[in-house]
């Protein structure tokens, strides 16, 4: 294994490019740029490729998303679930008590629902099963992309909220729309996980919907309570 003061002075990776990503090093597109990877795993082998794959993998996780919301929108409407607007209470911000603030409440609610559904027996015919055989791939890595940032997003929100109590302005600010950004992604891809979900087990489409509703609301509270977060460039990520 190479030595940190060796891996530094490769000129390929892109320092800090590590401070505000997911750490799913396994999903990364940036694997061969990071001096983070190579400290823990050492693997230097097809990395490039394992990156470009990477990057396709989350592309055509985006593109679903847009592809999808029209469907989405159409099933939600059938079953009376509002994805769109925000309760009253939902609208006043409030950033006293980090505990009781109201976007981690939400998240907690999230973990919760998700972990819920998951522990359902999903039941479903002939027709479907042999879809969904046919779609195993897709399933799994939905699944996968939910469970790895249901946790992840309210504790990036929850970083987030805690730099409105530090006193190192620059910082503050990096920090927190750094961790609410990658909170952000994983809203969004988390949703798109749960689209693809939707689009297979058609007979659960209520409780997916109000997961779905759900995410939504937690993603324009944070959007209106964290605005600079978005566009937030992280070192290498986002250039
Ligand atoms: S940038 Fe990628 S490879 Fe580096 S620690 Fe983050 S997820 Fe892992």
């Amino acid at each position: 294994m190479k030595s940190i003061k060796e891996l530094a002075k490769n000129p390929n990776f892109i320092p800090g490019i590590y401070n505000y990503c997911n750490r799913w090093c396994e999903r990364c597109s940036f694997t061969s740029q990071c001096a983070n990877y190579a400290i823990g795993e050492d693997r230097f082998g097809d990395l490039k490729n394992t990156d470009l794959n990477n990057a396709q993998f989350w592309e055509r996780l985006a593109g679903v998303l847009s592809e999808t919301m029209e469907m989405v929108r159409e099933k939600a409407q059938e079953f009376g679930i509002d994805l769109d607007n925000l309760t009253e209470a939902e609208k006043v911000p409030d950033f006293e008590d980090m505990e009781s603030h109201f976007l981690v409440q939400l998240c907690l609610k999230y973990e919760k629902l998700s972990t819920e559904w998951f522990k359902e027996s999903v039941y479903v015919d002939l027709e479907t099963a042999e879809f969904i055989e046919s779609k195993q791939i897709e399933l799994k890595d939905a699944t996968e992309v939910i469970r790895w940032y249901q946790y992840l997003i309210e504790v990036k929100f929850r970083r987030a909220l805690l730099t409105f109590t530090e006193e190192d302005e620059e910082f503050t600010l990096i920090d927190r729309n750094g961790s609410a950004k990658v909170a952000l992604i994983g809203i969004d891809r988390s949703l798109a996980a749960w689209n693809v979900i939707l689009n297979v087990i058609k007979d659960q489409a209520k409780s997916i919907l109000e997961i779905v509703a759900l995410l939504r609301r937690i993603k324009k509270i944070a959007e209106k309570q964290l605005p600079d977060a978005r566009s937030f460039i992280r070192t290498g990520l986002d250039e």
